[in-house]
Parts: C-alpha cells; structure tokens; sequence
C-alpha cells in the first residue's frame, strides 16, 4: 500500500496537489483516490474500482489504442494555445468555462486561442461542471459555438438533470452529462428526462470498469470515458474502459497525466498522436519514493480506506 502526493502543474478543480493510496494485487495495481471532502459512503465505488483492478484485472479490450482529448484548464489564452500544442497530437480539446471570478471575454479568447491552436479540423467541448443556470447556458453556448467554430457538446451546463433537459431543448449544442451521471443517486433519471446526448464515464466513482460497460449498456448512450484526475495507475482503468466499450465514437478525457508535475511509474500514460496505448501500468519503487505523501498524509489515507473497507467488505469481490 503506498499514498502518493504529487503537485498539479495548474490549479484544477479547486486542488494543487493531487493525493491517493495505491494497492498491489494478484492482478496488477489499483488506485483508491477519491476527493478529500468526498464521505466514505461515496468513496466506498472508489475502492470497488481499485479492489477491481488489482484483484479481478480489467475485461478483454476490443481496440488497442484510445483516442483522448487534450485538457484545457481555465487558463489564459496563451496558456491554451500552449497546451493544445504541447498535446501529444490530440486533434479533440475539452476547455473548461464557467471558472468563478472569470468573465465570458475569458472564454471566448480561450475558445479563439484553442481552435487557432488545434486548426479547422479540431473538436471542441466545454466544460461548465453544472454552474450556469438554464438562460446563463443558453446565451452562452451560444456565444461560445461561435467563439469556438463549433462545439462538438457542452458537458454538464447545468447542476440538475431537469435544468440539462431544458438547456438541451433549446440550443444546438449537444449536451454531455458527467456530474449528473456519476454523483446521482439516479444515473438512470438523465435518459428518462432525455437530458443528454452523450454521457461521461469514469471508472472509479462508478465503482470499476465492469460497472462502467453494464452502466454503458443500460444507459444506451455513446460514452465518452475521463479520468478522475488520477495518477497512471488509475487512469489505466479508464483506458481498459475506454478498450472494452462495444463503441467508442468520442476522444476520451484520459490524457491528463500531463497536468501532474510528476508519476508514480516510469512509463506515464500520455498520448503520441493524439492516442494512448492500450497497456498494463505498473507502479515502479523509484517513483514511489520520488511521490511518496508526508506520514500525516498516508495515515489519513489508511485511516479512510480502513474505514470505507468496513463498508465493502460485506461485498462480493
Ligand atoms: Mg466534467
């Protein structure tokens, strides 16, 4: 068991340094990595998905590499345009908007500075992570298509499933549902309500990748699979996702290894041409001391996995 602590290049979500517990199984490793101010009982799918991937191993994967999106954080546009060309190749770019404190001139450079940097051909989403209102949404998706030449889907405009209902009525863009798929108590309420054209994956906070495809199936959307900002251990349960989907017509949200100043593996998961290799990852000794967390750090992590394990441990594995 090892706790890892590893400074993020830029500001994300709220969070510079990014933390979590590895675990060495008979079938590779897993990552147990929910937010600090995640509960256990939500932490507990976490744990499910790390339990997966270093006790069960992940499904057969049906393709052997995975298109990915580059990430663009709410940065200034130079900042943009250097990220997109520093990409690895990635032709899809989700830029995210709705950042408090910043205007919507803020985003339209940003916009204006990816498409310059990705060319005519490149794709497009934002991001608002559920902070605008329905009429915030609607005038500004509209500002920002036209910003962007063309938004490939706005993901999560709103908070509620309801308000994404309305936003989807009333503008082209199509609508992506993350927040509403995997903090819900019901996943299933976005496809009743018709509340989104595609739907946002992520392995550990729907509880592992054999979730994930059962998920996928029922749902009956296309999926675009994320990450949830992990290290490469983690994100290589989403690139099995990503490999065992029957379809995958989206770039995936994987290729954020490069937001860490630092790994806990030699071989990161980044992309070349804008795709990454289907592939085991394993945690290496030398980046496991390089990224190793302050005592204080990994006992709160113990703590909480011993904790959510009393939670799990009823459970079939
Ligand atoms: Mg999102």
């Amino acid at each position: 068991m090892h706790v890892y602590s590893i400074p993020l290049r830029t500001r994300f979500r709220g969070i510079d340094v990014r933390e979590g517990l590895l675990v060495q199984g008979t079938a590779g490793w897993g990552e147990f990595s929910p937010f600090r101010e995640y509960d256990d009982a939500e932490a507990a799918a976490w744990w499910r998905a790390a339990r997966e991937a270093a006790e069960e191993g992940f499904p057969a994967p049906v393709r052997d590499a995975i298109p990915v999106n580059v990430t663009v954080p709410a940065v200034d546009a130079e900042r943009a345009h250097a990220i997109v060309r520093a990409s690895g190749g990635c032709t899809t770019a989700k830029v995210k908007v709705a950042e408090p404190g910043q205007s919507e001139a803020d985003e339209i450079a940003r916009l204006e500075a990816v498409r310059d940097a990705l060319g005519p051909s490149g794709r497009i989403r934002v991001d608002a992570n559920g902070a605008w209102d329905v009429e915030t949404a609607v005038a500004r998706l509209a500002v920002l298509d036209r910003a962007a030449g063309g938004l490939e889907y706005a993901e999560q405009p709103c908070a509620s499933v309801a308000d994404l209902a309305a936003v989807r009525r009333r503008v082209a863009v199509p609508v992506a549902a993350d927040e509403s798929i995997r903090r819900a108590s019901d996943p299933y309420a976005v496809v009743r309500a018709e509340a989104a054209d595609v739907i946002v994956l992520k392995v550990q906070p729907l509880g592992g990748v054999r979730a994930c495809l059962r998920l996928a199936d029922e749902l009956g959307l296309p999926v675009v699979v994320s990450s949830a900002l992990e290290s490469s251990v983690g994100l290589a349960a989403g690139i099995a996702l990503a490999a065992a989907l029957p379809e995958l017509p989206y770039a995936c949200g994987l290729a954020t290894a490069h937001l860490f100043t630092d790994d806990v593996t030699a071989e990161p998961l980044l992309p070349r041409d804008g795709m990454i290799a289907v592939r085991p990852v394993a945690a290496d000794a030398a980046a496991l001391v390089r990224t190793a967390a302050s005592p204080e750090q990994a006992g709160w992590w113990r703590d909480r996995l011993a904790r959510v394990r009393v939670l799990t441990e009823q459970e079939p594995a």
